[in-house]
């Protein structure tokens, strides 16, 4: 039998066409360079995405083709999130804080056509400029500045627009990339489908999710060039929520200001920005109002549960979860589920702790190493995933087919831990685990426990080869400003948690954890630093 529903395309178009008829009167503003605030409506959103897209059709852009961005979190940002998917080319977000050596690799692989560039990193554009080849590098004046020759001028491209015709796109078509961050080897590209974004945009706007709705003002601090935002800027514009661009202000008085400011409701950053948003409100208690029930999602690291119980102190509700740039990136998120609304307040962190419950579509596993058993009979192993939003290949790397199971499910390369209730736990990164004597330790377990000790600011725990155990734990701290914490005294704080042959062998004192352009711990780098510390 054939149903009869109508086979309507999931496109990025139709959001757009929906922010400016429906939700003309929502705001969207940003922070520019000059600290000042621009401020709009997503009718005038919705106007300029369309005329950026007439624009890079008038250029010569083709379906398919990339338009790669190097830019802040702002409106135009915004625009170009749209313009070039609906155009029926690829928007493809570059990092900024790579070495521009390491953009030019990604632009070259990619093959990005145009790019659309703030004029403030037009100097780091300058540093890789002559490694690639851009038929178009299209600059915009965010410093109101007239854009130096060579460039196209942003605003008079739009000013001067032919009429958008949209170009029939089906809901399979490429429409986005993103390299990964990884913190070891070269980046590899994954291509996200109109599809797979508006789903994933559908599935995390739900309500027990991030819960995206109209009358929310986001602040994606994530920056745009990091799994586009986590999605973020296409649930906001889907539901019509108001959005508050931090633009390249992301420390933690010029964050929470702009929170108090916009009366900003949900948020959404790596856990090191809001351990700096803590140290910023305990420094100063009383400077900020935050709007009451203000949630800031928090992934991309493990949020400890120190950082969760000590923001709640302060009314902002750290909600934590797991993505990975192959997966859009939710895979999964924190929310207190009604079979366990009896928990004590002690439980409840913990589970709030965990990374949480798969979104709807998205199924995960843990698989032991051998096959399909669990390891030592508790359900922990190598998390795998599938679903409409996980990719199913890297862009023009064959070789990496490995990631992927012959049952067709994407080895994520972490260790987590599934509860009875459907929660999921990372233990750690396949290669951060530290094996001693035959046994697992997560280092990740141990990294949260040091961080609950009141004078640790942070802290890695890394495995480091040993002549007897194979490898041992070592954790690298950073203290509080001002905080001191003897090896002895972490000790007897980890001591009663953890078995004896998962305490630390030493305790090394920093300055900072070395970290990736995304916020993880480098622990490749402190391993080597540390690697010969039990062995010459
Ligand atoms: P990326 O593709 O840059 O987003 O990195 C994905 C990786 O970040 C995952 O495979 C995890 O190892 C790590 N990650 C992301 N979120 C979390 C989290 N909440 N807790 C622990 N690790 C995380």
């Amino acid at each position: 039998m054939q149903n009869t529903m109508m086979n309507f395309p999931l496109t990025l178009t139709h959001l757009l066409k929906r922010a400016g008829q429906l939700f003309g009167g929502s705001e969207i503003v940003s922070r520019l360079p000059d600290k000042s605030l621009h401020r709009y409506t997503y009718r005038d959103f919705q106007r300029r995405a369309s005329a950026l897209a007439g624009a890079l059709q008038q250029l010569g852009i083709k379906k398919g083709e990339r338009v790669a961005t190097l830019m802040w979190n702002h409106y135009a940002h915004l625009e170009t999130y749209f313009a070039a998917p609906c155009a029926g080319s690829v928007l493809h977000t570059l990092n900024l804080r790579l070495h521009p050596d390491d953009i030019a690799f990604i632009v070259n692989h990619a093959q990005d056509r145009f790019l659309i560039v703030d004029d403030v990193l037009l100097p780091l554009y300058e540093k890789f400029k002559a490694q690639t080849k851009f038929e178009h590098v299209i600059a915009v004046p965010l410093t109101k500045q007239p854009v130096a020759a060579g460039y196209d001028d942003y605003e008079k491209l739009l000013a001067n627009a032919p009429a958008f015709d949209p170009p029939p796109l089906n809901e399979n078509d490429a429409c986005g990339m993103c390299y990964t961050s990884g913190t070891t080897g070269k980046p590899k590209g994954v291509v996200y489908s109109h599809r797979s974004t508006v789903l994933h945009a559908l599935a995390t706007s739900t309500v027990d999710y991030m819960g995206i709705g109209n009358r929310d003002t986001l602040c994606p601090v994530v920056p745009m060039f990091h799994v586009n935002a986590w999605g973020l800027p296409y649930s906001a514009a889907m539901m019509g929520a108001k959005i508050a661009f931090p633009g390249p202000h992301l420390d933690a008085v010029n964050l929470l200001d702009l929170m108090v400011a916009e009366n900003v409701t949900v948020s959404a950053g790596v856990p090191t920005i809001w351990m700096g948003v803590l140290q910023a409100v305990e420094k100063e208690p009383a400077r900020w109002k935050l709007a009451p029930g203000l949630r800031m999602v928090c992934g991309g690291a493990a949020a400890p549960e120190a950082l969760i119980r000590a923001m709640d102190r302060y009314g902002m509700r750290v909600i934590h979860g797991w993505g990975m740039t192959e997966l859009s990136p939710l895979g999964a998120l924190n929310f207190i589920k009604r079979e366990l609304t009896d928990l004590t307040r002690d439980e409840e962190y913990a589970v709030r702790a965990k990374q949480g419950v798969a979104p709807p579509f998205v199924e995960l596993r843990t698989m032991a190493e051998s096959g399909e058993a669990p390891w030592d009979g508790v359900a922990m192993g190598e998390l795998q995933v599938r679903g409409p939003w996980v990719a199913a290949g890297y862009h023009e790397l064959p070789s990496e087919s490995d990631q992927w199971t012959a049952d067709g499910w994407f080895r994520t390369g972490d260790i987590a831990i599934m509860d009875e209730h459907g929660y999921m736990k990372i233990a750690d990164r396949i290669k951060d685990l530290v094996k001693s004597g035959g046994e697992w330790i997560s280092s990740v377990d141990l990294e949260n426990a040091l961080m609950a000790h009141p004078a640790v600011a942070e802290a890695a725990v890394i495995a480091v080869p040993h002549p007897r155990w194979d490898e041992r734990p070592v954790a690298v701290v950073v203290l509080k400003p001002g905080a001191n914490a003897t090896p002895d005294a972490l000790r007897d704080h980890l001591e009663p948690k953890f078995a004896k042959f998962w305490l630390p062998d030493d305790y090394k004192f920093v300055d900072a954890i070395p970290k990736t352009s995304t916020g993880k711990m480098l622990k490749a780098t402190l391993r080597s630093q540390y690697a010969k510390l039990f062995i010459s």
